[in-house]
């Protein structure tokens, strides 16, 4: 399904509304519906069980969305955390200069693709790798990819703003919007909101909403390796919102002004890092198969750009609707943030390590993955049309959120086959009562028992449990499999135990 349809359907299906739409909507907020906030919740129930209580040696917290403004000067927030801006002189309109520019070579990249796909047409054993290193056309172009590419990653490593202008200038870059290139000069744009203390006024009281849920955790560390008696390697893990005020936030839920992180640090001995950097790549490449991410829609992304806190990073990127982006990061961000925090603090953020007999600063790997992205690759990849055999035999368009069953808002629901029928809405309700305690069960009796599945189907629910005249007689139902279409009849009593086994978490964690 294309974008338009994946947004469209999470609004019409109870998953994600625009934020305040009744006063024509704040952009880049989402607020999530009925089955979002399942589906939601559900990714980070996955999450939370696989790396908190699947390790011996995570453990979560839960820390303030405020913190002391500190905070953010030590982790290089106040002075950093910039994206260089640039806006249109004649549209008003405002851009991220790199955005505009990794456009720029999309659109180069969008022909070579055109190029190798009418090549693969023409030839049965056509090898790609082959066609793209000798084609003089796409050679061509892929070098001047190259050369822009890597022209703006030393731009923004020397945070030089005037080259940056200077590339949008020489690519002949103009507005998407409105054609004009007419550009202001670039200039970088902090992306932190505050607010302010109401007791204390000025800067003293100026206060940050957290851009990243990590700080959290490094000036917790003392706290947490105190009170778990943890010993390194550990990890600690949380998950919670965080705000950016993003210059173009576009792409939906993609890239948004408030949303969700889930991020890991894992404190190690210095020296031992890339060896743990290594371990959480492979881990968290894992996570995606377990969930159901298929591997052609993985692939790791090596940062040639270093943050300021990094010695190695790279991202999982996903292959969205519009292409392949970033939807988690593995960093390894060395003792940066703890000895900023000690430095700055003047408290020792040390752990004495007993076998080594000595005190160190711990180096740090994090994973750190945004949950509304995760929400949109999972929607985008299990949103599917497919034609089916309807109850007539003839064939018919069915829209099917494929959701593993685990991540599934509604895991079963129960359908009278009558609605004004008191045994078969009785028996139903039976059900229904047994099933909720286990899982998120819905009773449904409005329309024909066909529309009803479909309207199941688009929710991505897995099972099926019809109740019609034999049920009375027998105590057997109808249980109906999303996937398979399979229906089979099982007794009554049978319904918790298949229902709860087929959508259980715990056949996702290894
Ligand atoms: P991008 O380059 O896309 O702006 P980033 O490199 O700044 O992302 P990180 O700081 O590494 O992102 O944040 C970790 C994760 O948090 C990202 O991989 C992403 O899943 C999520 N995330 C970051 N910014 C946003 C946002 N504005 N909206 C939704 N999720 C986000």
């Amino acid at each position: 399904m294309d974008f338009k349809q994946i947004i469209s359907h999470c609004k019409e299906y109870g998953f994600v509304y625009q934020s305040s739409e009744i006063y024509d909507g704040l952009s880049a907020v989402y607020d999530y519906g009925p089955n979002g906030v399942e589906l939601k919740n559900n990714i980070k129930q996955f999450w939370w069980k696989s790396m908190v209580q699947m390790h011996d040696n995570i453990v979560g917290i839960d820390s303030g969305i405020f913190m002391h403004p500190k905070i953010w000067k030590a982790s290089g927030h106040v002075d950093a955390f910039n994206d260089p801006l640039i806006d249109n002189k004649d549209s008003k309109k405002r851009y991220r200069a790199d955005q505009l520019i990794e456009g720029y070579c999309d659109k180069i990249e969008a022909k070579i693709k055109k190029d190798v796909e009418k090549a693969a047409k023409k030839f049965d054993d056509f090898d790609e790798a082959m066609f793209r290193s000798t084609n003089g056309r796409i050679i061509e172009r892929q070098a001047k990819i190259d050369a822009v590419l890597g022209r703006m990653n030393k731009a923004l490593a020397d945070e030089n703003m005037e080259e940056l202008k200077q590339i949008i200038i020489d690519c002949e870059i103009a507005d998407p919007d409105s054609g004009s290139k007419n550009w202001t000069d670039v200039r970088q744009f902090n992306l932190m909101f505050n607010t302010q203390l109401g007791n204390i006024s000025g800067e003293a009281g100026k206060l940050y909403l957290r851009p990243e849920t990590a700080q959290g955790i490094f000036v917790n560390f003392l706290n947490v390796s105190k009170t778990s008696r943890q010993k390194i390697p550990f990890g600690i893990a949380q998950i919670g919102k965080a705000f950016r005020n993003e210059i173009v936030a576009r792409q939906f839920i993609f890239r948004m002004r408030e949303f969700e992180q889930m991020e890991m640090q894992f404190f190690v001995r210095p020296g031992e890092e890339m060896k743990w950097y290594e371990h959480w790549k492979e881990k968290r490449l894992a996570w995606h198969k377990a969930i159901g991410s298929p591997e052609s829609k993985l692939r790791f992304h090596k940062h040639e750009n270093l943050a300021h806190y990094a010695n190695a990073a790279a991202d999982i990127e996903f292959e969205f609707p519009f292409g392949f982006k970033e939807l988690e990061g593995i960093h390894s961000r060395t003792d940066f943030d703890l000895k900023s925090h000690q430095e700055l603090s003047g408290k020792k953020l040390q752990y004495f390590d007993p076998e080594l007999n000595e005190n160190y600063v711990p180096y740090v790997v994090e994973t750190s993955i945004g949950c509304d992205r995760m929400f949109l690759a999972v929607i985008s990849n299990s949103l599917l049309e497919e034609e089916v055999p309807d109850s007539s035999g003839k064939s018919s368009t069915r829209t099917v959120l494929k959701l593993n069953p685990a991540l599934a808002p509604i895991k079963c629901a129960v359908l009278p086959l009558l609605k004004n029928h008191e045994g078969l809405v009785n028996a139903s309700k039976d059900v229904v009562n047994k099933l909720k305690l286990n899982v998120n069960v819905q009773y449904d009796e409005k329309d024909a028992i066909g529309r009803r599945y479909r309207r199941q189907d688009a929710v991505g629910t897995p099972l099926c449990v019809t109740v019609d005249h034999q049920t009375l007689e027998d105590n057997t139902v109808t249980l109906r499999d999303r996937d398979s279409l399979e229906q089979i009849r099982i007794a009554i009593n049978e319904v918790n135990k298949v229902v709860t086994e087929k959508t259980d978490m715990n056949s996702l964690l290894n």
